[in-house]
């Protein structure tokens, strides 16, 4: 199946759409790639929904990402008495680690001592995704004094979110590693992981994962932003985390942000996720509000390489809907005549490596010549990376010999993976290369393709070459 667009879709599963039929129905209707929440997913769960997205991609016959991500330490209050107390603005309230005495009107259980070591007075400490804020006026090692800045009920176990301050919490939990086990286990592509606070997180993850995942960071806490630099170079992958990130830094600057971390991304050739309340209102409505449709397009014109459905896809009523819209907002903003001039705005330079300067000089002969599509052939997949990092607007095809490289670069923009046979010498790669952008559906006889590999094969980092290889009949090379 083509996808006529650059832009890719994650879909998240969840109770509305974890059976074989919606993964098939929502991969039809545009999603690329699955992304499973270990918030909500025990490992029997886990290992089931997998198996049917394999199910479902060997149907299709097109490699499809999976993205296990991880929940991360996220923080929560204890048990309330009653299961909530209202709160009001100007009252005093108390945090402590006493989980055996219910929360009431004036305390709550917080059973997080590493809150109670980084806090300071004055800073902030949000409940249940920040409707409730508190300021701290005083605190020890096992309270915190604060005073109600922003009211509202607090009910059982809800989040906790400390903006101001840096938590010594490693980004792994014990749960977090159990979970990324099961997932390394299973063979999942790519693994999120949430809160992460400093480039350290990323290096430990890799460590775990000892390349059988890509590693994504989600970028969802002021402490990530400080070190945005590193943790592009660390990282496989970037998320803008919107929801928590709308929750620990004033939501007017989320936007921003987003400009800035798909910037760096870009720059970077790291895959960038745009994240969170895309299309919110099509948990419930079968179709979305404008401001919804504009988000979606501004992701797009920005050059993201994917968005993302979370609760929309994963518990709403209109999972397939929700696709389809943003299958549609994608297609309809890359053929605007306004995209070109917006994307192209944060164009980056190639490096100087034989794969830039390869990846550039394709996109540069493919518009002389108006070919009909850039094939590369690409093994770690780091080839694949940067020829989209040149972000041409002709159809790249990424060939692999690896099924674990074309389902990771599912998520990457612009780029139809498709796994064949390494090839056995030039002419038999120009020849492969022609027959399957002939079958694929990406060029006709008599057009051209351009052709970039590193030779010898199988030679990680090592792009070299390129060649023009007309499409003869039946989509043999003609040159
Ligand atoms: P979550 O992450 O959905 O796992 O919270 C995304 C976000 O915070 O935007
Ligand atoms: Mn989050």
């Amino acid at each position: 199946m083509i996808r006529r667009r650059n832009v890719k879709i994650i879909a998240t599963l969840g109770p509305a759409s974890s059976s074989p039929e919606m993964i098939r129905s929502l991969y039809d209707a545009g999603a690329d790639v699955f992304r499973l929440n270990m918030s909500h997913l025990n490992h029997d769960g886990l290992r089931r929904v997998h198996a049917m997205i394999r199910a479902v991609e060997k149907d299709v016959d097109r490699p499809i990402g999976i993205l296990a991500d991880l929940q991360g330490p996220k923080l929560r209050v204890g048990e309330m008495e009653g299961g909530s107390a209202l709160l009001e603005a100007g009252q005093r309230f108390r945090l402590d680690l006493d989980t055996t005495t219910p929360g009431t009107v004036t305390r709550a259980p917080l059973p997080h001592p590493e809150i109670f070591a980084a806090i300071k007075d004055g800073q902030s400490l949000l409940l249940d995704d920040g409707k409730i804020r508190l300021r701290v006026l005083k605190s020890g090692e096992d309270f915190a004094e604060t005073e109600v800045v922003v009211g509202g009920r607090l009910s059982n176990r809800k989040g906790v979110n400390v903006p101001e301050a840096v938590l010594p919490v490693a980004a792994l939990t014990a749960k977090d590693r159990a979970d990324f086990e099961a997932a390394l286990e299973l063979g999942v592509d790519w693994v999120a992981l949430s809160f992460i606070q400093r480039p350290e997180d990323i290096a430990e993850a890799r460590k775990i994962a000892r390349g059988r995942a890509a590693i994504l960071a989600k970028i969802e806490k002021p402490q990530a932003l400080v070190h945005l630099d590193e943790i592009v170079d660390m990282a496989d992958a970037l998320m803008v985390a919107r929801g928590d990130l709308g929750v620990e830094l004033p939501i007017e600057q989320v936007p921003g942000w987003q400009k800035r971390i798909t910037r760096a991304s870009r720059r970077a050739g790291k895959p960038v996720v745009i994240a969170t309340q895309m299309l919110e209102s099509m948990i419930s409505s079968p179709v979305p509000t404008r401001a919804e449709v504009s988000d979606v397009a501004t992701a797009v014109f920005e050059g993201a390489d994917a968005i993302m459905l979370s609760a929309e896809s994963a518990a709403g009523q209109y999972p397939i809907e929700a696709v389809r819209m943003m299958n549609s907002v994608a297609v309809e903003v890359e053929a605007d005549p306004t995209y070109p001039g917006i994307m192209y705005a944060q164009r980056n330079e190639p490096e100087a490596t034989g794969a830039d300067a390869i990846s550039a000089a394709a996109h540069m002969v493919a518009d002389t010549l108006k070919a009909a599509a850039i094939v590369c052939w690409t093994n770690s997949g780091s080839t694949g990376l940067r020829a989209a990092r040149e972000r041409p607007l002709f159809p790249i095809l990424a060939l692999t010999p690896i099924p674990t490289t074309a389902r990771r670069l599912a998520l990457v923009w612009g780029l139809h993976c498709v796994l064949t046979e390494d090839a056995k010498d030039l002419d038999d790669m120009a020849e492969r290369a022609c027959g399957i952008a002939f079958r694929e559906g990406y060029a006709q006889p008599g057009q051209r393709i351009i052709v970039t590999a590193g030779l010898p094969l199988g030679t990680p980092g090592a792009t070299n070459m390129l060649r023009v290889a007309f499409v003869g009949r039946m989509g043999s090379s003609a040159d």
